[in-house]
């Protein structure tokens, strides 16, 4: 079974390979052609726990790795703060999917926690006596699960960039606080996209280069072993409804993503090609909403303002993930979405034909959101439930609310949370009527004493730890750091 680019067929790889080099050497993503042909029993993998679910779902999508229960059990075991690793919480007329109960609280723990074993594995597996090297370009929340996930693994390195100013006061502090021998933190002057470009193109520019022992590989959503393990958490909660006798195993059950890279919302879709009876997909997006405007037309249109939002995860214009979906609507044709990236790339726009406009309509729906009905959702449900959502989580609880207005059917409604109302404490705050202070941990605290929901471990430490990493450079600059960088030795 082999992985495929989604820009040229003449380019595949094994698993094993194609999680070592991330993206393919064409620019395009590496996927399978054809999920729902897989031998795969999801009524089966529904029986299993979250760790017996995760071993099955990564074994049949990444079939050339041995033992994946260790893997697994590497990965996992006792980072989480539940062994459901992803709770299900219900929450007034609908479910929210708690994906941030991991080692750094935010959802990317979830694969983020696997890539490294996934990583390391396949460097054995393939023979490469290479150290790796990861670049990583984080709108905020990858960048610290990743330094977390890889941090002393032996074989590796990681280099993380964000968005100079673009990150909240608490990202930026988990990030440059992060130890470890082998990882470097460095600021972009430019927004995520820009971080993310220079990311893209220190690929191209190093293809086919002799580093010196080095190879270069990423843990963005781009790498396969990233979006893999994020098929796991829709089966565990629709078996957490089945359980629940919510639904009768069979029934489907829709999901509202918050997004920006349209990772998360892309595993759902696969969850649903291996089988799962996923409802719509509904994608979420704040005021960044080139998705919104793509789903609803077929047109997707990048030349417009970046707007720095209380949600910066999803402060995204261009979505790498989305170029996966293409390819499969498209039929696995590659030289058409070759064509849609490169028109993307040059003239800033792309449109898909009416065929896939209308595939693209039986499975997803889609909704924005501003940062004050946001807010105002964050003030409604602390209020009315109890219950305290980040700021990327309202803008799905938004967009949950006008999907289910308009809806025709009862079945259940799991919104996706991708992260602790901690992490944004400045704008959760704001949104339950309260004046933050100006020192972000203070307001952790101030919003502790407000709500008496508890701070996560991790963050609550995080005032106290060393600031370790403090270089910011140009975005023209990134290749040249990174070359630099590499050429160390020692860190
Ligand atoms: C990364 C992230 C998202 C978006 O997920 P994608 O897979 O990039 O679509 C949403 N919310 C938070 C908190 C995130 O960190």
């Amino acid at each position: 079974m082999m992985y495929q680019s989604t820009r040229d067929h003449r380019n595949h790889a094994s698993a094993s390979r194609a999680v070592l080099d991330g993206i393919a050497a064409d620019g395009g993503l590496y996927i399978l052609d054809d999920l729902a042909a897989l031998d795969f029993d999801w009524r089966a993998v529904l029986e299993e726990d979250t760790m017996g679910m995760s071993e099955k779902i990564l074994a049949a999508l990444l079939p050339d790795f041995d033992d994946m229960g260790a893997l697994v059990q590497r990965s996992y075991a006792g980072k989480f703060e539940t062994d459901a690793l992803t709770p299900v919480v219900h929450v007034g007329d609908r479910h929210v999917l708690e994906l941030f109960r991991g080692p750094t609280s935010a959802f990317k723990d979830v694969a983020l926690s696997v890539l490294p074993q996934l990583i390391t594995a396949a460097r054995e597996k393939e023979g490469v006596t290479d150290e790796i090297v990861i670049l990583t370009a984080t709108s905020g929340d990858t960048g610290k699960a990743a330094l977390e996930g890889f941090h002393d693994v032996p074989g590796t390195r990681i280099i993380v960039f964000y968005p100079h100013g673009g990150v909240s006061a608490v990202q930026q502090a988990q990030m440059t606080t992060q130890v470890g021998g082998n990882v470097c933190v460095c600021a972009v002057r430019g927004n995520f996209d820009d971080a993310q470009t220079g990311v893209k193109n220190i690929f191209a520019a190093c293809a086919g280069q002799d580093l010196g022992g080095v190879q270069l590989s990423s843990a963005n959503s781009i790498n396969i072993g990233r979006l893999v393990p994020q098929i796991v958490y829709y089966f565990k909660a629709y078996a957490e409804l089945v359980d629940a006798q919510r639904i009768k195993a069979g029934q489907p059950v829709h999901f509202v993503v918050p997004t920006g890279n349209f990772g998360d919302i892309l595993a759902g879709y696969f969850a649903k090609l291996l089988g799962l009876p996923v409802g719509k997909l509904v994608c979420a997006s704040n005021a960044n909403n080139v998705l919104t405007d793509f789903i609803h037309t077929g047109v997707y249109d990048r030349r417009r303002p970046f707007h720095k939002t209380t949600s910066p995860s999803m402060d995204i214009l261009v979505s790498s993930n989305l170029e996966r979906l293409l390819y499969l609507l498209s039929g696995c044709d590659n030289a058409y979405v070759a064509g849609l990236m490169e028109q993307l790339k040059t003239e800033g726009r792309y449109e898909i034909t009416a065929e896939m406009l209308s595939k693209l309509h039986a499975e997803f729906e889609c909704g924005c959101c501003s940062d004050a009905e946001a807010a105002a959702v964050i003030g409604k449900v602390w209020r009315e439930n109890g219950y305290l959502l980040d700021p990327h989580t309202a803008v799905a609880w938004a967009v949950a609310d006008a999907f289910m207005a308009k809806r025709t059917d009862d079945a259940p409604v799991v919104v996706l949370s991708t992260a602790s109302p901690y992490k944004f404490p400045d704008a959760v705050l704001r949104a339950l009527g309260e004046e933050p202070c100006d020192d972000e941990f203070a307001v952790m605290e101030q919003l502790r004493a407000l709500t008496g929901v508890p701070v996560p471990k991790n963050l609550a430490s995080l005032r106290e730890a060393p600031v370790l990493h403090r270089d910011v450079i140009d975005k023209e600059d990134m290749l040249e750091y990174v070359l630099r960088k590499v050429g160390e030795k020692q860190w």
